[in-house]
């Protein structure tokens, strides 16, 4: 019973943690700040299914032109790093 609460709380991602992506697109893989996608898929989505919740990826050290969106729970962990 506590293990299994401990690992829903670890499991959690909320948006503004520090996940690592490690999804189907490699060269992507890394750190980044997550925040809920909010294109207007997703939100489409939401409505239809909500707990398929999607995140986008932002990366706050470089300045790329396109980061990751729509990603799939399944593809981030919150990063137990200490920025
Ligand atoms: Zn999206």
């Amino acid at each position: 019973m506590s293990e299994n609460t401990l690992f829903r709380s670890l499991d959690l991602i909320e948006p503004g943690d520090l996940v690592n992506y490690h999804g189907s697109l490699t060269d992507w893989h890394g750190l980044y700040i997550v925040e809920l996608c909010n294109c207007g898929l997703c939100r489409i989505r939401d409505v239809v299914q909500s707990d398929d919740v999607r995140y986008r990826l932002i990366d706050p050290w470089t300045e790329r032109d396109a980061t990751p969106r729509c990603v799939r729970r399944q593809s981030i962990t919150r990063s137990t790093a200490c920025a």
